[in-house]
């Protein structure tokens, strides 16, 4: 084998968890905190201008700091996901988030004295040379200033938080813990499965019938602990709720869009071509539906796979899957094959199957080394492929901003996708071309469905159901009863009515409702994949869209989303043109999958 499953972790720190490295690097992290606090606390614009020396360094220091927790943070969370049950983790990470906290404490405190500075010298500040990179940062850290509290009321929500929104997040994951169904196995053989594993079969099990029985047992199971939940729910959402009127708003999406230095307008356009655009998605489903021998697809059958008679997958081995990535990935971009390569012969990958791995793919960069690590379970099925391609578009993302300044690497959650998207885009689209007969092809196209459907669809159904709970946590405690009303709507709205089954309870089953931070944790995806997918189409349109691709990627955190695709697209968010162009390469894929399926259907 060319290539080793096996990521270089050694080379980040070396010896493991306890790497005496990691420890030495946490003790300097702590004393460049103390530090960049009195720094800050001696600093006055006045006196330092006109060349703001004691400024640079301050925001030098506090960029060096981030970094640092940033390289230590990939490595603690790439040993945890390696190993889960390696109990000398979690200490460790506890440890780090106490940095985290001091670094935010006087991060908080930078931006309110930012404020502080008059006009003159803060424009005076920006037009430093060594701060003119950074501009939009600073603007941004100041504009966050303006809207915070007094510095003792601002410690005092952030004390609470340890028992109140992140609190009720970790009690969450202790209440999935235990939540636990009695079912059967593919045999028929008794078994109990995990919250995990249901949901695992739920929506990936090849056998309908094995599904459709599943349902309304993964219903009850949440049914019988539903009042933990919506406890659960309400109170986090209370306390953020409470934390937002304290600021001085009750616009619970004020923040989200403000994280993803989104207008509210385009959201909105966004929803409306989704709105407007998904009948030939409902038609596609009625189409799967029929292939499976039904007359409407139920919720367990829209993320479902196809197996039709001779469908035989291609197996990569992970060599193979590697030469494939760099091949296509070089049809676009010479310098995104030679990222991948790059990836591929310095370790910066776990892919091994094996047990004791946590579930899922990620992509952190090591910005102290200007590095990547990717995480993921390779099999050797074309989809695995497609996630490879997509973690390796994240590490082509970092590996372009690697020489600016930390802050200008901060992109936000909605444009973190567009590179990762990009990437999976272009090898799903090859591995659809490579299938080897008809079943094959439609097997690969209903997969690479399952982005599509998830963002306008699912993921629809998941922000109208958030947004109307929020609107009546305003005013009451929101009931069971209630919560499933307002997710069985959602979801036979979004979804056209168009599906047999529905699955109220996924406002308990849907880990990204009770995510401390951020909230809304669905439309910044559905950003990023039609972003992504403008852009292919301008890519393909165009040809040799390297160096425009590279430079749009570069000011990711450099300005808002809307000047962003201004700038190097020449399209308005707001309008609806550019998501359309999106949109017309999945009707393409839709069509396809019709003209291939159509004579198995009567
Ligand atoms: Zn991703």
């Amino acid at each position: 084998m060319k290539y080793s499953m096996n990521w270089d972790l050694d080379s980040l720190f070396p010896g493991g968890i306890n790497s005496a490295k990691l420890a030495t690097k946490l003790t300097q992290i702590k004393t460049a905190i103390a530090t960049l606090g009195d720094l800050l606390d001696r600093w006055d614009a006045a006196s330092d201008a006109p060349d703001y020396q004691q400024f640079i360094k301050l925001i030098t220091h506090l960029q060096k700091i981030e970094a640092g927790i940033g390289q230590a943070g990939l490595f603690m969370t790439a040993i945890g996901s390696a190993d889960v049950n390696n109990p000398e983790v979690a200490p460790m990470v506890a440890k780090l988030d106490g940095l985290e906290n001091e670094i935010e404490t006087v991060s908080g405190k930078l931006k309110k004295v930012l404020v502080q500075v008059p006009d003159a010298h803060f424009n005076a500040i920006l037009a430093v040379p060594e701060l003119k990179p950074l501009a939009f940062n600073l603007k941004e850290m100041r504009d966050a200033g303006k809207e915070l509290l007094d510095d003792k009321t601002e410690a005092l929500i952030s004390r609470l938080n340890l028992d109140g929104r992140s609190a009720w997040s970790a009690h969450y994951d202790s209440l999935v813990a235990t939540v636990t169904m009695p079912f059967h196995d593919a045999d028929g053989n008794p078994t109990t499965l995990s919250a995990g594993q249901a949901d695992n079969n739920l929506l990936g099990n090849a056998d309908p019938q094995y599904r459709a029985d599943l349902l309304p047992v993964w219903e009850q199971a949440w049914t019988a602990k539903e009042q933990l939940f919506a406890d659960t729910l309400n109170h986090l959402a209370g306390f953020r709720l409470t934390e937002y009127a304290a600021h001085g708003t009750t616009d619970f999406l004020k923040k989200p869009l403000k994280d993803n230095r989104m207008r509210a307008e385009t959201l909105t356009t966004i929803w409306q071509v989704v709105d407007d655009n998904k009948q030939f998605l409902l038609d596609y489903l009625d189409r799967k539906a029929a292939l499976l021998g039904k007359k409407h697809a139920g919720w367990q059958d829209v993320e479902a796979p196809l197996n039709l008679p001779g469908a035989q997958h291609h197996h990569f081995t992970y060599d193979e899957a590697a030469a494939f990535i760099i091949k296509h990935y070089g049809e676009f971009s010479p310098k995104m094959a030679a990222l991948a390569q790059h990836a591929f012969e310095h370790n910066w990958i776990e892919a091994e199957d094996r047990a004791g791995k946590a579930p899922g793919g990620w992509m952190e960069s090591a910005p102290e080394t200007n590095e990547s690590r990717i995480f993921m379970t390779f099999t050797g099925s074309p989809n695995d492929v497609s996630t490879l391609a997509h973690e390796l578009g994240h590490a082509f993302h970092s590996s372009v901003m690697n020489d600016l300044p930390y802050f200008r690497q901060g992109y936000a959650m909605n444009v973190a996708e567009t590179a990762s998207t990009f990437g999976e885009l272009i090898v799903a689209d090859a591995n659809v071309k490579a299938a080897a007969n008809d079943a094959e092809k439609i097997a690969l196209i209903n997969a690479k469905m399952d982005n599509p459907l998830a963002m306008f669809l699912n993921i629809r159904a998941r922000f109208l159901f958030e947004s109307r709970f929020y609107q009546l946590r305003q005013q009451k405690l929101v009931t069971p009863a209630e919560l499933n009303e307002l997710m069985l709507n959602a979801q036979k709205e979004a979804f056209g009515h168009d599906l047999s089954t529905y699955s109220p309870h996924l406002w308990a089953s849907k880990l990204h409702f009770y995510i401390a931070d951020p909230s809304f944790y669905n439309f910044p995806y559905v950003f990023g994949y039609l972003f992504s997918l403008g852009i292919y189409a301008k890519a393909q349109q165009e040809g040799n869209f390297e160096d425009q691709y590279i430079a749009l990627l570069r000011d990711t955190a450099n300005m808002s989303t809307e000047e962003l695709a201004q700038k190097h697209l020449g399209v308005d968010l707001t309008k609806p043109d550019f998501w359309l162009a999106g949109v017309q390469l999945i009707k393409r894929d839709v069509a396809e999958f019709m003209r291939l399926t159509d004579s198995l259907v009567k």
